[in-house]
């Protein structure tokens, strides 16, 4: 008998301890190597699989033996042990390249610069309540490696980040949504935009003919790259700017879906998630229904009922006559824009964190129109001061959430909302951005 294929794993989180479990089970000899700490939860799991595992380290002699690497999406490819591997041509895929080998399952992929959490979840609630046998994966929840390897779904929707698709080469989705692209982690693609859009693109690459591909018509960086490429795919777009033949289109206050010479119209106000950046990922979600010929009413009320994810425009309290809402899932600025451009002024807006390199010209029309004043929570202020400066009656620096809410809460009058949508990443004061969510909503609960 000729010896197991040995496939070395790199990052023991969800992803990596799934594709080690699902590697061991198709008879791979499997060595997993986290650099960091590995939770105690996958630690024992692992164990329990009889699965070799190091941590704190990554022992070359070990790794370099691999026929294949399973790499982390968090770990970059400019990493001089990645660069070895990949010079030893030792190929490096990534949890849900392997995973798709094993499954038959139809693939929905939902990739895009925002939005992609809310409309894949949206997507699997929709399914679920159709009654069909389906899982949730790829950013979200349980690893879809996992799921391959202990349940037996027919369908999986799954959350693909550009990191995810950077390591994703066989890979098909049968249905592929691309939410939208702005520029957002550009310090992994060289600081071209290009790069990235490629990159997002990639959620397409293998469809034919009997797939759809999914995509926002109003925007302008999908619309540009898809204008230059040609596309296999069914081509189905959604917009609010315009009304398209077939796919999704607003009209009279209603989201309209026409596929294959079916409609399905929802009034806008009855979608459960509100927000123009909604209206758009109800619509994806729509679509889907429509595709899969699910019942009207089964799309209709999925749209309804929908719960909201937690720090997306989630409705904290109301201390007094103020409202407090937490957006600190809103770590770019076009997040912060869609959420300042659906809340009622006046708006207390806390923003601020760890820059990504922020161009905050966008934000001013809707920052004069809106916000009062800003609070920033943040260790570096200066460009916000110096964008907003202009814009706002004061600009006040905070260094905690507490600290944040409390002066909010000191300068709000009757009927002010406090907006908490950062347009920054988080790592600068908090541990991630569910971490500042929840500090956040802890402060306004003890106010
Ligand atoms: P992702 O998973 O792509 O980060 P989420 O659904 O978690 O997206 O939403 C992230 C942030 O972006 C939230 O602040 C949310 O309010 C905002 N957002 C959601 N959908 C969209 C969209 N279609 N366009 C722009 N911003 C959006």
């Amino acid at each position: 008998m000729n010896n197991p294929k040995r496939m070395v794993i790199l990052g023991a989180g969800e992803s990596g301890t799934g594709a080690a479990l699902l590697a061991k089970q198709k008879g791979f000899d499997v060595f997993l190597s986290d650099s960091g700490e590995i939770k105690e939860k996958y630690k024992t799991e692992l164990q329990n699989h009889q699965i070799e595992f190091e941590m704190g380290q990554h022992s070359e002699a070990k790794i370099m033996t691999a026929d294949e690497v399973i790499k982390s999406p968090g770990i970059p490819d400019t990493l001089a042990l990645i660069k070895k591997i990949k010079a030893k041509n030792i190929p490096v895929i990534n949890e849900i390249e392997f995973a798709g080998r094993y499954t038959d399952a139809k693939k929905i992929g939902v990739t895009g610069t925002n939005g992609k959490t809310t409309t894949t979840l949206l997507i699997y609630h929709m399914l679920k309540k159709a009654g069909f046998n389906v899982g949730l994966g790829g950013n979200v929840g349980v690893s879809f490696a996992r799921q391959v390897a202990q349940e037996n779904f027919e369908y999986y929707v799954l959350e693909l980040s550009s990191f995810q698709l950077d390591g994703m080469f066989e890979f098909k989705t049968d249905i592929a949504i691309l939410c939208n692209i702005t520029p957002d982690h550009l310090d992994r693609y060289e600081y071209q935009l290009e790069n990235y859009i490629a990159s997002k693109f990639r959620i397409i690459q293998n469809q034919t003919e009997n797939d759809v591909f999914i995509y926002c018509a109003d925007d302008a960086l999908t619309m540009k790259h898809l204008n230059s490429i040609s596309i296999k795919a069914k081509k189905i777009p959604f917009s609010i700017q315009q009304i398209v033949e077939e796919g999704a289109y607003k009209e009279n206050n209603q989201i309209n879906i026409k596929i294959n010479n079916q409609e399905f119209n929802m009034y806008i106000n009855e979608l459960a998630l509100v927000g123009q950046h909604n209206t758009y990922n109800s619509m994806a979600a729509a679509i889907v229904g429509q595709l899969y010929n699910l019942r009207k009413e089964t799309i209709r009320e999925s749209l309804q009922d929908f719960e909201n994810v937690e720090h997306r425009l989630e409705f904290v309290a109301k201390v007094g006559s103020i409202e407090f809402i937490n957006d600190s899932k809103a770590t770019n600025v076009n997040s912060a824009w869609y959420a300042l451009e659906c809340a009622d002024a006046p708006l207390i807006w806390i923003a601020g964190g760890q820059d990504k390199g922020n161009d905050y010209s966008l934000l001013k029309p809707l920052v004069r129109e809106k916000v009062k004043f800003i609070v920033c929570l943040g260790k570096d202020n200066r460009k916000i001061h110096e964008a907003f400066m202009n814009d706002v009656d004061m600009i006040i620096n905070t260094t905690s959430a507490k600290e944040a809410v409390q002066v909010a809460y000191r300068f709000a009058t009757k009927g002010d909302k406090v907006l908490l949508s950062p347009a920054c990443a988080s790592f600068d004061l908090f541990e991630n951005y569910e971490d500042r969510g929840r500090q956040f909503k802890k402060a306004v609960r003890d106010l």
